[in-house]
């Protein structure tokens, strides 16, 4: 009956063929039928929510918290500073391996975890598998430098994961430094510390010298008390894996935290399509230890593969049970991997407003100037309807960098940017993750184009192609005109082709060329590796490592 409905729809199927979802939607409904998808992720969630935790058996467990910050500003100092002082009263020996995450305990007994692999980068990247690791994120901003790139986009990365941050004011023993212009920064985006009579706790701190490093602890523990963070340690283990790799010696290793339950010496556990019992475990300082508690992270051996960090893992009662799970998971994984994970685009808006799925847009908004950064995102915020809301969930000046493009894998966001063009790595993985990049010239088409993706009618339109790249090696001086030597990086640029001059990038000039030459000679193309000379008309202001783009208006269809 399927295969002759299939027929009737016009697609030709055989007997023992998959099916993709779109059309088993179709057949289904044909049958009058409703079909829920689930991903691997929600199997794996499905198969932990088994039994309700008996309210007495729960108790507080440890934050886990990350630390990120600019370049520089003293996140490894304070990670090193906190992992060389905070040894538990009174026993022997520091934390002597490096294993991706620690455990301090405080003079009061309490403890915290700290995630040792600082940076906002590996924090979303852990997030696009889909773990959710950290409870709190430490800000960190030197008060001798300002409110940084990087910082901006440690504070974005973390409000879309929804994790509560402390801004940890740092370098306070150097000469030049100034806490309240951070924290006025810090207020001009919207982001009031306490002092400022805002929600967000701060500590002026000096990493070097352990400066106010207990009142950092303190807060931290603090707001761990409002999340009232809490687990079961009676249940057997679940959590998620932050290292592994394989070992000379050990066999494969890995790190992982203990999120929920107690975990024994002798388990069987299964992670992602890894399997095995475990023969042994390590803490942070070397020491082997029969059961780790919620919060601790260990180090165990006995998998029989190293799984990806961000992987969830879950003990089974049984070996048989274990492997058949682990080899399962293998097999969703493998079609997954054939099939790759759809990504939102303006496109696929239409089709999720079909199927009634949709309800929030994320973007990502990066520009040249922050005037047209700013107008684009509040232009953009006023489109949200009752039925879908916009949500920027990062703004910022510059070109669309790789950590722009994993934020906006783990938020399913589409990026947009204002005169300004991907990195080679950032576009080489937009490609790879199939996250959406859409670049504009005037607001009001990006305005326009978004509204009517939202409404399910996203026309027919022009959109720039990219014809060719060209690099400016060197800068050369006649009497009447200065020519720029260059390299064609890749495609075919023409003499009478339109042009954007890009730098560090962002555009700086759209135009037409001047002139086109292959040694003394004008041409009318050049291809990719050939060098030539060029200027660009009206415009004189180039500089070596610009790029030139080539580029034509073409017609898009849309495929809805
Ligand atoms: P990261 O890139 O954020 O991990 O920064 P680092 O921890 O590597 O620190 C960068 C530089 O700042 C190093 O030279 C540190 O010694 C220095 N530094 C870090 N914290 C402090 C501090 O509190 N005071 C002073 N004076 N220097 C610091």
């Amino acid at each position: 009956d399927i295969i002759s409905k299939c027929m009737n729809l016009g697609i030709m199927v055989s007997i023992n063929q998959r099916l993709e979802a779109d059309v088993i939607e179709l057949v289904v409904s044909e049958f009058n039928y409703e079909v829920e998808f689930i991903g691997v992720e929600d199997a794996a969630e499905m198969e932990d929510d088994d039994e309700e935790d008996d309210l007495n058996d729960l108790k507080a467990r440890a934050p886990i918290v990350t630390i990120m910050g600019h370049v520089d500003h003293g996140k490894t100092s304070l990670l090193d500073h906190i992992r060389n002082t905070n040894v538990i009263a009174g026993e022997a020996g520091g934390i002597t391996q490096h294993i991706g995450a620690y455990e301090v305990k405080l003079e009061d007994g309490r403890a915290i975890t700290f995630l040792d692999t600082p940076g906002h980068e590996a924090f979303t990247a852990m997030r696009a598998r889909g773990a959710k690791v950290t409870d709190i994120a430490v800000i960190v901003i030197a008060a001798d430098d300002a409110v940084m790139p990087q910082t901006k986009e440690a504070i974005s990365h973390a409000q879309a994961a929804g994790v509560p941050m402390i801004f940890a004011i740092n370098k306070i023993d150097r000469d030049g430094a100034n806490p309240e212009k951070i924290k006025e920064q810090l207020a001009s985006m919207n982001i009031l510390v306490e002092s400022w009579g805002g929600k967000y706790q701060s500590q002026e701190i000096s990493a070097k010298q352990g400066l106010n490093i207990d009142l950092l602890m303190e807060k931290i523990l603090l707001e761990a008390d409002v999340l009232e963070l809490k687990a079961n340690p009676v249940k057997v283990a679940t959590g998620t894996v932050i290292e592994a790799s394989l070992d000379k010696g050990r066999g494969y290793v890995a790190t992982i935290l203990v999120q929920n339950g107690t975990l024994k010496q002798g388990d069987m556990i299964v992670s992602g399509q890894n399997f095995g019992k475990v023969k042994a475990m390590y803490n942070e300082r070397n020491q082997r230890s029969e059961i780790a508690p919620p919060s601790t992270p260990v180090l165990i051996l006995g998998l029989n593969g190293a799984p990806q960090a961000g992987e969830t893992f879950k003990v089974y009662a049984d070996e048989s049970e274990a492997r058949e799970k682990a080899y399962q998971r293998g097999q969703i994984l493998r079609e997954q991997g054939m099939r790759a994970k759809k990504h939102i685009t303006l496109d696929e808006i239409g089709r999720r407003l079909a199927l009634g799925s949709f309800k929030e847009l994320n973007v990502i908004i990066k520009g040249d100037v922050d005037g047209s950064v700013e107008a684009l995102s509040d232009s953009l915020q006023k489109l949200s309807t009752e039925e879908i809301v916009i949500k920027v969930i990062h703004k910022a000046v510059g070109a669309i960098t790789e950590s722009d493009v994993t934020l906006a894998n783990a938020s399913d966001a589409i990026i947009i940017g204002f005169n300004v063009r991907p990195s080679m790595q950032a576009a080489r993985l937009g490609e790879q993750e199939g996250i959406q990049i859409k670049l504009y010239s005037i607001i009001y088409n990006a305005i326009e184009e978004i509204r009517s993706a939202m409404e399910g009618m996203l026309e027919p339109g022009v959109e720039d192609k990219v014809l060719a790249n060209v690099e400016i090696k060197e800068m050369y001086k006649f009497d009447k005109a200065t020519v720029a030597g260059c390299i064609v990086l890749e495609g075919k640029i023409a003499r009478n082709n339109r042009i954007r001059l890009v730098r560090d990038g962002i555009v700086i000039f759209t135009g037409e060329l001047g002139s086109l030459k292959r040694y003394r000679d004008d041409v009318k193309e050049v291809t990719t590796n050939m060098e030539c000379g060029l200027t660009i008309k009206n415009y004189a202001n180039i500089e070596v490592g610009d790029i030139v783009e080539a580029f034509e208006e073409v017609e898009v269809k849309r495929t809805l």
